[in-house]
């Protein structure tokens, strides 16, 4: 078992790849701890494969697990913890927004005592307006509710201690948000700050609906909040159905009248068909994540894995069937 495992998945980053190492393995010289790099290749269609695999061919504390296909940066990084076995895990994007540099700042706040050290961005982002805006009203939503304790500006570039990461390999859902995961663990953490710089090459693999999944699976999974709107709108339409209802029974009753009140009423009744179909959507949401939980998929099916031996997936069998857990991959 290594002191420290540094977790890089990479899809498409062959243009990054030659100076993310270099940083890499600058700093490292200088890291006295015992260390290992994972890199997990995301199902890249270029050569980033084939250069990890040349790096690791020299390089035995360098690992690579390979993805049949493309599985997204959470299931990537999840691929590469799975596979961690150290006193603490760092967690670092491969297009050079994260800053090796930044590395042993984290390792010595670790090393005060913190389980979980976040490398906190302070400068603005320089997203599309629009991207910037929805996120902001994104983490409010989620903070304003209590859904979510997640720490503000902080990404998926963080130190976390053995002890935080067996935790995270235990809990059970498929759904992965990690960063609302490990908040929700709730260990002591401590916060590294730093400039974001711009990706250095390529392009940003996620795409706007991948965000927007990420961003639901943060909302959903965290909370059944959404669930009770329903009262809420419940008890809303049937106080207004109740008031109309009274209103023109005395109207009828004392004034002795007939108006087309029937107009507004049935305007009404059509404002709160859409709460139903957003009613019926949000249960929608949580019917499918039973579903995808039950399915009990794996999360990531790994096609190649150098430097790394094979008997860590025949233990997971062995307790699993031990433990007649429905979950293959705990
Ligand atoms: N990434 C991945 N799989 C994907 C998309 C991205 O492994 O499907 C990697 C990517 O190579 C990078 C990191 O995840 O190392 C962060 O991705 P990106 O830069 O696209 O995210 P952003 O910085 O825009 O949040
Ligand atoms: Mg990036």
């Amino acid at each position: 078992m290594t002191d420290l495992c540094i977790v890089i998945p990479l899809y498409n980053e062959e243009s990054n790849i030659p100076s993310l190492s270099r940083r890499l393995m600058k700093v490292m010289e200088d890291v006295s701890l015992r260390w290992e790099v994972i890199f997990v290749n995301d199902g890249s269609s270029d050569q980033t494969l084939k250069m990890l695999e040349d790096m690791a061919c020299r390089n035995p504390s360098l690992k690579v697990i390979s993805l049949t296909r493309n599985f997204g940066h959470q299931a990537a990084l999840m691929a590469g913890l799975d596979h961690a076995e150290a006193d603490a895990v760092i967690t670092m994007d491969g297009d050079l927004q994260d800053p090796p540099e930044l590395i042993p700042e984290l390792i010595g706040r670790w090393q005060e005592g913190f389980q979980v050290v976040y490398a906190r961005r302070t400068n603005f982002r320089k997203d599309h307006v629009l991207k910037r805006w929805l996120s902001m009203f994104y983490y409010y939503i989620l903070r304003s509710f209590h859904m979510s304790t997640a720490p503000r500006n902080v990404g998926d570039f963080r130190l976390i201690d053995g002890k935080v990461l067996s935790e995270l390999k235990n809990m059970r859902e498929r759904t992965r948000y990690l960063r609302g995961m490990i908040s929700w663990l709730g260990f002591q953490a401590a916060f590294v700050d730093y400039k974001r710089p711009d990706r250095k090459d390529g392009r940003a693999g996620y795409s706007f609906s991948q965000l927007v999944r990420l961003a639901m699976d943060g909302f959903f999974n965290f909370s059944r909040l959404p669930l009770r709107i329903g009262l809420f709108l419940g008890v809303i339409s049937i106080l207004i159905g109740l008031g109309f209802l009274v209103y023109m029974v005395a109207d009828i009753l004392v004034n002795d009248v007939y108006y087309h009140l029937y107009k507004l009423l049935v305007d009404v009744i059509f404002i709160f068909m859409g709460f139903l179909f957003i009613l019926i959507w949000i249960l929608g949401e949580y019917i499918g994540r039973i579903y995808h939980e039950v399915k009990g998929r794996d999360l990531y099916i790994i096609h190649k894995k150098v430097n790394l031996d094979e008997s860590i997936r025949a233990d997971i069998q062995i307790t699993d069937v031990l433990n007649e857990s429905p979950d293959p991959q705990l």
